[in-house]
């Protein structure tokens, strides 16, 4: 397979066919990410894609799903999108699943049929960056969109029968803001009402803007026990009417994964838990992505 640059895929996918479809991230603003960080975005050749999903064919038999690499596959243009999942259906017919990151702009390209066509050719579920619900921290991560965008893009997606994982990260709105953020992005995940929510936690990636901040002492890093109060009050703001909402990743301190709303009173009460130190943190050198 042909790949260039950093490959990033969601841990879901780790057993998915990574197709690298296009390098880098057509937004590449976020303050906190160096993913793509000097990468020119840019869609792959169709020759090369091809050849990729060619190679997959002889030597992918046994994976049933595939994940379209890089920052937000979606915005390829439907045309061109369309020629790819008919060459995964053709030449890969055992795949049940195709999956890729989506963001706010590359959703709101698409209209209604266009999304339920990519449905119809495979595209099981999209991987959405949310990071906060919170207005004033998207704006100054430099998001790129607000949350009442979010909001409707992430319906729009919902309403086309793609599956939605979202991703929201704690701490992402230093000290004072904490709350609200937790507060705010509860209200968009409940409206958006996705199948899944992870939740980060912030680290400090250096070269990024926000790691500058962090540095030069404008941007205060919250310690674990605000961390957990702040997912506490996220939780606690989340109705979901029957997603996943965890916090697992190796970035977070207690791990958690709450089918919703089902067990949401049990997490808050695991989180009050940990508040009190009856149950253990995951020590500071386990915590690495
Ligand atoms: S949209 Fe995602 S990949 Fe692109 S810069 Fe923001 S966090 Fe990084």
């Amino acid at each position: 397979m042909h790949y260039e640059g950093n490959i990033i895929r969601p841990p879901s996918e780790a057993n998915s066919i990574l197709l690298q479809v296009t390098v880098g991230c057509s937004h590449n603003k976020c303050t906190f990410c160096a993913t793509y960080k000097g990468e020119r975005f840019r869609i792959k050749s169709d020759d090369i894609i091809m050849a990729d999903i060619a190679f997959a064919a002889n030597h992918c038999r046994r994976q049933r799903r595939v994940f379209l690499c890089d920052g937000d596959a979606l915005i390829i243009p439907q045309e061109r999108m369309l020629k790819i999942l008919m060459e995964i259906e053709k030449q890969l017919p055992w795949v049940t699943r195709v999956g890729l990151y989506a963001n706010a702009k590359s959703i709101k390209m698409k209209t209604p049929d266009e999304l339920n066509e990519l449905k119809s050719h495979g595209v099981g579920i999209a991987y959405m960056g949310l990071e906060t619900g919170d207005d004033v921290t998207l704006k100054n991560v430099k998001k790129g969109a607000s949350s009442e965008t979010m909001i409707q893009m992430g319906q729009k997606l919902r309403a086309a029968g793609i599956r939605l994982s979202i991703t929201v990260l704690l701490g992402i709105a230093g000290k004072e803001r904490s709350l609200v953020h937790a507060r705010e992005t509860g209200r968009v995940l409940s409206a958006i009402d996705p199948e899944y929510v992870g939740a980060l936690s912030l680290m400090l990636i250096p070269g990024t803007s926000l790691n500058d901040d962090y540095e030069s002492g404008t941007f205060p890093l919250l310690r674990p026990d605000e961390m957990l109060e702040e997912l506490k009050a996220m939780i606690a703001a989340t109705d979901l009417s029957k997603g996943l909402f965890h916090a697992n990743h190796a970035s977070n301190y207690l791990p958690i994964k709450a089918r919703m709303p089902r067990d949401k009173e049990s997490t808050i009460e695991l989180i009050d838990q940990a508040l009190a130190g009856k149950v253990q943190l995951k020590p500071e050198y386990l915590r690495a992505f």
